[in-house]
């Protein structure tokens, strides 16, 4: 056995000299936030840091989030993509996992932009269990990355679950789990009139002061903001967010559409759920619908679960904002990938039946998740695979500005990666480096 132990606390050891030693493999007491298999060598009474093995991807197809390549062959080491090629050109390296998918198309793992909580778990609560149980189950169904979104809630209480996210992100990537990049604010500068389930009473008005301690309390990380145009100073609170690297979008609104354009104006740069919380299409006063539809630039949301928005008006947002700025998120909250029953939305009660959430008779987030998302959009409308996939991870990366962590496949980015079948079907995941599905 060749085991070098350098300088420091921290061995690094080749994982075929563990094989011959009978190494007992240890399981992380709390699973956040790991990096690294640990392992003990009983010869030696260490504890040891494993290479992580290195993992071959084949498949039918690569789309790497810019173009296609054919037999690919994925190398990762340690988390990270340390090779792409094509199987045509070379042999599979030796000592290697070999993950074939036969079939399949490899595409970047997905990245949710709106996503409150999964698995009985609320993004509010701020703990590391929270953020490890929605991790777990979020890769599950192909997503590697998402901003953990808030809701409107009490100041204290938002500025509380802020102060939490912001030590939890800065944690590392946790193997086998989707990692919160940013921070979402959906609230509390929201309309009443289309407040959906956000409660009235802790609706606030635009105001720099009040937006710059939710900031500081999330410690830079709020990477999205939801607003609503029409509210006095949106424009302002705009320009200042944007200044300090916060992408604005628009929503929970029944605003105008000189109100909008006012805004987009100050940069705003997508809208929040099309269609849902927001003054309906009028062909006289086009609103905040009409102007997001027609306005080429602006990225738009899209809860794409047939529930939320009929399959005919899903295919109307397609045509107008087609491959380039359309957005499939999933708005999901705790009571996804979980029984029928009460559960919390930030710190609200939500009743969940037959795939519906409700809250005082109003559609309180979703059960969704984005391999559904990716199967359900396809149906509706029939756009190809490669354009579909773009509204998962090329289209979120490049609004929130994240796209060296998240939206594509390339050397150096995390190992996250979907294999999907022709119809958009989720047939593998690998997150942060680790096969889950
Ligand atoms: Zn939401």
């Amino acid at each position: 056995m060749r085991v070098s132990i350098p300088s420091g606390a921290k061995a690094r050891v080749h994982f075929a000299a563990f094989a011959a030693v009978r190494v007992k493999t240890l399981t992380y007491q709390s699973c956040p936030f790991k990096t690294s298999t640990y392992a003990k060598v009983p010869e030696l009474g260490i504890f040891a840091i494993i290479n992580t093995m290195r993992t071959v991807l084949t498949a039918d197809r690569l789309w790497d989030g810019h173009g296609l390549l054919h037999r690919p062959m994925v190398v990762i080491e340690d988390g990270c993509i340390a090779s792409i090629s094509s199987r045509a050109n070379g042999e599979l390296p030796g000592e290697a996992r070999v993950l074939d998918f036969p079939g399949a198309t490899l595409g970047p793992a997905f990245f949710d932009v709106h996503i409150h909580g999964a698995k009985g778990h609320d993004v509010m609560e701020a703990t590391a269990e929270a953020l490890c149980a929605m991790g777990g189950f979020l890769a599950q169904h192909g997503t590697g990355s998402f901003l953990a979104t808030t809701v409107t809630a009490p100041l204290d209480a938002t500025l509380r679950s802020l102060s939490g996210l912001a030590k939890l992100l800065a944690q590392p990537a946790v193997a086998g789990q989707a990692r919160p990049i940013g921070i979402h604010l959906e609230g509390p500068f929201l309309s009443h009139a289309k407040r959906g389930v956000q409660p009235p009473e802790h609706l606030l008005a635009p105001n720099i002061a009040t937006f710059d301690r939710l900031f500081d309390a999330a410690e830079g990380r709020i990477r999205l903001m939801t607003l609503a145009p029409e509210l006095p100073g949106a424009a302002e609170l705009t320009a200042h967010a944007i200044s300090r690297g916060v992408r604005i979008s628009m929503g929970h609104s029944d605003a105008t559409a000189a109100e909008t354009r006012a805004v987009i104006a100050a940069g705003a740069i997508s809208a929040t759920h099309t269609f849902n919380a927001m003054r309906p299409l009028d062909h006289r006063e086009p609103g905040i619908l009409g102007t997001v539809l027609t306005e080429d630039e602006l990225y738009a949301e899209m809860i794409c679960d047939g529930i939320h928005t009929a399959p005919e008006m899903v295919k109307l947002w397609w045509r107008a904002k087609g491959p380039e700025r359309a957005i499939l998120v999933t708005d999901a909250m705790s009571a996804t990938g979980m029984p029928d029953g009460e559960y919390q939305l930030g710190g609200f009660a939500v009743q969940v039946a037959n795939g519906r959430a409700m809250a005082r008779g109003v559609l309180a987030g979703s059960m969704l998740t984005l391999d559904q998302a990716l199967t359900n959009f396809m149906e509706f409308t029939g756009a190809p695979l490669e354009l579909a996939l773009r509204l998962l991870t090329v289209n979120p990366a490049l609004m929130t500005g994240l796209g060296d962590q998240a939206g594509s496949v390339a050397v150096g980015m995390p190992a996250n990666l979907v294999a999907v079948d022709e119809a958009g079907k989720l047939v593998g995941s690998v997150v942060n480096g680790e096969p889950v599905r």
